[in-house]
C-alpha cells in the first residue's frame, strides 16, 4: 500500500522504525527482528520503515538492505517504507538500487540526504540535499514519498524559518509524509504541525517517539541533535541514571503522557523509533489501548 492511502482522517495512526542487523546473515538477528515485527503486528500499525546504513559503505548497504526487505516481505504482511540516504551517491545507483526494491513490491520510500561525511564537501555530490532524491521520484512517480522533519531545527541550520522553508520545499516538490525527528517536548511537535498543516499542501506528519531505555543512549543521541527534554524528564534521567530499569519506567510513563497529549490534539500519526526492541513500545501501546 502507498503511505498517503494509510493516513486516516480524525485518527492517529501508527508506524514503527527498525535497523536491518548489520550482517544479513546472520540469522539470529534476523529472527529476533521478525519476532519484534510479529509481536507489534496486533496494534496494526500502517507501516514499518527500516533504516539506511551510514556512508562509505552504500554497496554494501544497498545489498543488505534489498535482502533484509525481501526476507521481511517474505515473513510478515507489512507495508514497508525503506529509509534511503543519496549523499555520495550516484544517479546510476539509486535507480539500480530503486528499481530492486520496486521489483519487491515496496511502494515508498523514506527520501533523506544522510549526514555529511567527515571531510567531504557537499558540492561534489550528485545529490546534495533531500529535495534531489524526492524530484528524481517524483518525476518516476515510482514510490510515494516521506520525508525527515526537525521540529527544532535540524542541527545544521541555525535559522529556523530556513530550515522550515526547506521543508515546505521538500513537500512542494512532492513529498507526502513528514516523520519528525525524535521529540519530547510536544510544544514544539505541535507547533511544528501547525506550521506545516498552515501551507495547505496536504501533508501529513508522524511525530517520532524515542522510548527511553538507557540513560547513556539517550544523552548520546540528543547530542547530534536538537532537542529538548522537558524539565521534569531531565529532572527524572537524572535521579534514577544509575538504575536502568528505572529509567526504563521513566521513559515509558513520559512516552506514555506524550502521545496521550498528541492523540488528544490530532496528530496523523506516531512513528516509533523501536531500536528493534519491540518491550516498551508493547507497555506504551498497551497503556494507550492501541
Ligand atoms: P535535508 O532535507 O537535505 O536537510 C539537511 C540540511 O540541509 C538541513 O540543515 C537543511 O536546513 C539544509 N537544506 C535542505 N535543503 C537545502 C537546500 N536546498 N539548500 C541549502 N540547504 C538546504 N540517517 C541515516 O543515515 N539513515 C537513516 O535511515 C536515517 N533515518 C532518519 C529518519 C528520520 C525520521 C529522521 C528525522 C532522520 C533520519 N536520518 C537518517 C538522519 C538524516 O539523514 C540526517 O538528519 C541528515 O543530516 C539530514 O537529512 P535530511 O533528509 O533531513 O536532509
Amino acid at each position: 500500500m502507498r503511505i498517503s492511502d494509510l493516513y486516516v482522517k480524525d485518527k492517529t495512526i501508527l508506524s514503527f522504525e527498525v535497523y536491518p542487523p548489520k550482517d544479513d546473515d546472520n540469522f539470529e538477528k534476523l529472527n529476533l527482528l521478525i519476532d519484534t515485527l510479529s509481536s507489534l503486528k496486533s496494534y496494526n500499525p500502517a507501516f514499518v520503515s527500516m533504516t539506511f546504513g551510514a556512508f562509505g559503505k552504500h554497496f554494501d548497504t544497498f545489498e543488505t538492505h534489498y535482502n533484509m526487505i525481501s526476507k521481511i516481505k517474505e515473513h510478515l504482511d507489512y507495508t514497508l517504507m525503506p529509509h534511503f540516504t543519496c549523499v555520495g551517491t550516484s544517479l546510476a545507483d539509486v535507480k539500480k538500487y530503486f528499481s530492486g526494491i520496486k521489483s519487491l513490491g515496496v511502494e515508498n520510500i523514506l527520501a533523506l540526504r544522510g549526514d555529511i561525511p567527515e571531510g567531504e564537501d557537499i558540492s561534489n555530490f550528485e545529490f546534495k540535499h533531500a529535495i534531489d532524491l524526492v524530484k528524481l521520484i517524483k518525476a518516476e512517480e515510482t514510490f510515494d514519498i516521506a520525508v525527515a522533519g526537525y521540529p527544532e531545527g535540524h542541527i545544521e541550520c541555525d535559522d529556523y524559518s530556513l530550515d522550515m522553508k526547506y521543508l515546505k520545499d521538500k513537500i512542494l516538490a512532492g513529498a507526502d509524509v513528514v516523520i519528525t525527528q525524535m521529540a519530547f517536548d510536544n510544544s514544539y511537535l505541535l507547533k511544528f504541525r501547525d506550521e506545516v498543516a498552515s501551507w495547505n499542501l496536504n501533508a501529513k506528519i508522524s511525530a517520532g517517539i524515542m522510548p527511553i531505555k538507557n540513560y547513556k543512549q539517550i544523552f548520546k543521541m540528543l547530542s547530534m541533535a536538537r532537542v529538548t527534554l522537558p524539565k521534569k524528564l531531565q529532572e527524572d534521567l537524572e535521579r534514577f541514571k544509575d538504575n536502568n530499569d528505572d529509567i526504563r519506567k521513566v521513559g515509558i510513563e513520559f512516552a506514555i503522557k506524550q502521545c496521550e497529549e498528541l492523540i488528544a490534539n490530532g496528530f496523523d500519526g506516531l512513528h516509533f523509533y523501536t531500536l528493534n526492541n519491540n518491550s516498551p513500545v508493547n507497555q506504551i501501546l498497551d497503556e494507550l489501548e492501541f
